[in-house]
């Protein structure tokens, strides 16, 4: 008899077992849109042409101590220009922002969890409905009650703004968290407006909500680096607003598997700043104790090297637009076949995914009859479409919406 013979089972995570499920497959013309993971026009992985070169660079240098240990915050270099490149440099409350690497978004939103929730005490975490599968998890796992606002009228395939200030106008406690998606909402691919986002930063400031913005695509919502960090500038540019930001590099620089990420606590005053800090590190060195060393060395390099610097906004560019025609590409065809619906939203949306708002008995006709896997709720990885399978891709959804 084991110890851990009344464990419940907990079934594998959904983006796996999809994975596990189509190689398991054996029909010999199949598709997967499941992971949020770039893919060319091939299907193939791309190792960006910048990350080559920042390589070469790296490994060139030949530093002997390119093994050793990072401090416990990780490389100063890497996230201090990881900081920058989200905030903006003109920013002038940089001795209030605490920043330290972490073992990419989910380990950054990991280590933000863990120290808002012993530093806040909150009620509850509000989610948007639906969120990154993670979220609920990462949150679970550090004892705080997850709580979900509205976000998407499944309906009319939209943002439900009203709903969801509503929501928070009316059901949150100060001190609450909310995690925000930066840009390019994971799964929606829907983002607020300008003027909405400045709605939700006075709510969070008259609610008293600490904003926790989760950025995971800087770059690929609009393609410009910029734009895609306004939401987050606008909020830390408020007075009295103190706020965390998980920042992640596995997309906008395709190094998923190096986990290149950092976590930010702009705080009011840079007395606040250091102890935030020492609890930030304190955590951090039972959970990691130094965070992984090349894949910061790479986005470094990238980061502060100008002339790689304007290469990858390049890639970027390259990545967001192969996206678009993607899009475009399946859009046309459904209309083309006259496939039932509406079909527009395809179009609107931005990022890597696109929620089609097809039903989980359709999403499951996709897989058993035409080879298709998409997660149950209706998402699709649009990278995951190339012009050799989009067609086929187009035909199965035709045949699951009849
Ligand atoms: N946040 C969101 C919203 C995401 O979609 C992802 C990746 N799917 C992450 C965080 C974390 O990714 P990673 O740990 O690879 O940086």
């Amino acid at each position: 008899e084991s110890l851990f013979s009344e464990l419940s089972d907990i079934p594998l995570d959904s983006h796996y077992a999809l994975k596990e499920e189509f190689s398991a497959d054996p029909a010999p013309k199949k598709v997967i849109l499941g992971s949020g993971i770039y893919r060319d026009g091939n299907g193939m992985p791309w190792v960006l042409p910048t990350v080559k070169e920042a390589e070469d660079i790296v490994d060139n240098i030949g530093d002997p101590g390119r093994y050793d240990y990072l401090q416990i915050a990780g490389s100063a270099a890497f996230y201090t220009a990881a900081r920058d490149l989200l905030f903006g440099r003109v920013d002038t409350k940089v001795e209030s922002i605490v920043s330290v690497q972490a073992v990419s978004g989910t380990g950054a939103n990991s280590l933000g969890a863990r120290f808002l929730s012993e530093s806040l005490k909150p009620s509850a975490v509000w989610l948007s409905n639906p969120s990154w599968v993670n979220h609920a998890n990462i949150w679970s796992l550090v004892g705080v009650e997850v709580k979900y606002y509205p976000y998407w009228d499944a309906e009319k395939r939209l943002l439900d703004f009203e709903n969801m200030i509503k929501t928070l106008e009316s059901h949150t406690k100060p001190g609450d968290v909310i995690v925000l998606h930066g840009c390019a909402h994971n799964p929606t691919g829907v983002d607020p407006t300008k003027d909405q986002w400045k709605t939700i930063a006075d709510v969070c400031q008259r609610r008293g909500l600490f904003p926790f913005f989760d950025n995971a695509y800087q770059g690929f919502a609009s393609g410009d680096l910029d734009e895609d960090a306004w939401a987050l500038r606008h909020f830390a540019g408020r007075e009295n607003m103190e706020l965390a930001a998980a920042q992640s590099f596995s997309k906008n620089m395709g190094l998923y598997g190096e986990r290149v990420g950092a976590l930010h606590i702009l705080t009011a005053s840079p007395d606040a700043a250091s102890k935030v800090k020492g609890h930030v590190l304190r955590i951090q060195r039972g959970q990691v104790s130094q965070p992984p060393r090349r894949g910061a060395t790479l986005a470094t390099t990238i980061l502060t090297n100008g002339k790689l610097f304007q290469k990858w906004l390049l890639d970027l560019r390259e990545m967001s637009s192969r996206i678009k025609d993607m899009r475009k590409a399946l859009h046309d065809e459904l209309v083309a076949l006259g496939t039932p619906g509406d079909w527009g939203h395809i179009l609107t949306q931005i990022g890597m995914f696109s929620y089609t708002g097809l039903s989980p008995a359709q999403v499951e006709h996709l897989r058993s009859e035409g080879h298709v896997y998409i997660l149950a709720s209706g998402r699709i990885s649009v990278p995951g479409l190339n012009p050799g399978n989009v067609k086929y891709v187009a035909a199965a959804i035709d045949k699951a919406v009849r």
